[in-house]
């Protein structure tokens, strides 16, 4: 197990910002997780496990407390189950299955991180979310000092979110199994208006795997939502804000709002989320509320090519961030009454 003291996080973040944290740990196996999970317990450190660092805010001031790293390694397919060890490359697991030949999680490819963290957030993007697919996380869990198995039901998979993002002091993930398709081949029905067209399907139509993946990537790649280092549009955590989700009553108060400051004809964007509720776009409040594509005169300002990344244009430190984050905030506030939450995981700071 490796151990660093006073040792910076920012490099270990796609934002590249953050201070140090008081010690580093990395695990390269599940036994060596458990083990720094348990110190840090037992001692009463604070403890912030970091996968790739692509949803993470970590404030200026660094961690107080044992950073670790999870590095554990394991790519296993029996028939269509996978097991993924929670340090694996999501992207590169994903086009692993796709070579495999499986199809449920061909659309999220491109999607930095790693594998353990996709069902913190329920990771998702372009019709497919790892909740269709996870069979059952294996994790660590803090409270009762073992390691349990949380079967897909009992994760509480939602939008963004999960039983493990709600109670984020209690499990360390450790294995993520899903449970794939053999479809001949082809991908799962493609349910992304914006894939299909790409791919020039009709939605729930059926595509090659390796197109579907393709289409995906260059899709990502035009919006700055695929890594590249020499491109400060992706040093960022991809979207900062979760789109809302309204309440019938809360959408006919936005409406009305929508019309006030557009016009009598404006419609906003609007899609199903469940009995009396509504989602809108995060993207399209920012926009509307003024807050363009590259909006900002700082260090920290908003992607050339996504309303909704925020970004280090390579020398911004959090609090550039996080101002830049609140003006957003306010602004579409002010003009829509809606107040957008953040989607990446703050580390000792607050929007
Ligand atoms: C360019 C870009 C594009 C993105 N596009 C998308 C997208 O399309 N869809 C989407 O959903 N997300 C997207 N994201 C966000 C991010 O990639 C995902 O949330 C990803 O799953 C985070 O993985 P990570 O390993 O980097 O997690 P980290 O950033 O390291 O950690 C995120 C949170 O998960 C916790 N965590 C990490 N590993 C574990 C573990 N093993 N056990 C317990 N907790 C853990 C951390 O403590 C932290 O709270 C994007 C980010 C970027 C930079």
């Amino acid at each position: 197990m490796l151990e660093l003291h006073d040792a910076p996080l920012a490099p270990l973040t796609t934002f590249r910002l953050g201070g140090p944290a008081d010690r580093l740990v990395t695990a390269t196996s599940d036994a060596e997780v458990i083990d720094a999970v348990r110190e840090a317990d037992d001692s009463g450190t604070p403890l912030l496990v970091i996968g790739g660092g692509s949803n993470l805010v970590i404030g200026d001031k660094g961690f107080a407390g044992t950073a670790l790293v999870v590095a554990t390694k394991g790519f296993a397919l029996d028939g269509t189950r996978l097991e993924l060890a929670a340090g694996e490359v999501w992207s590169d697991a994903v086009a692993r299955t796709v070579e495999a030949g499986l199809a449920g999680i061909e659309c999220l490819a491109g999607i930095p991180g790693s594998a353990g963290a996709t069902p913190i957030q329920n990771v998702g993007a372009y019709g497919q979310e790892v909740s269709s697919t996870i069979s059952e996380v294996v994790a660590y869990d803090r409270h009762a000092r073992e390691t349990v198995t949380v079967p897909s039901a009992e994760c509480a998979f939602s939008y963004r979110h999960s039983r493990f993002k709600a109670d984020p002091e209690r499990y360390v993930v450790l294995r993520v199994r899903f449970d794939l398709e053999d479809a001949e081949g082809l991908s799962a029905p493609i349910k992304y208006a914006e894939t299909a067209r790409a791919l020039g399907v009709e939605p729930g139509d059926r595509v090659p795997l390796a197109a579907a993946r393709e289409t995906v990537l260059k899709l990502r790649s035009g919006k700055g939502m695929v890594l590249d280092p020499e491109d400060h549009d992706t040093w960022s955590a991809g979207s900062f804000f979760t789109n809302p989700i309204l309440t019938d009553e809360e959408f006919a108060a936005f409406h009305a709002r929508v019309r006030e400051h557009l016009g009598d004809g404006a419609e906003p964007p609007a899609y199903p989320a469940g009995e009396g509720h509504t989602k809108t776009s995060a993207a399209w409040l920012i926009d509307k509320a003024g807050f363009t594509k590259g909006y900002g005169t700082g260090p920290a300002r908003i992607s050339t090519k996504h309303t909704l990344a925020l970004t280090n244009r390579g020398a911004a430190t959090t609090e550039d961030l996080l101002d830049l984050a609140r003006e957003v905030v306010a602004g579409v506030r002010d003009t829509f009454g809606i107040t957008l939450v953040n989607e990446p995981v703050t580390v000792g700071v607050t929007l």
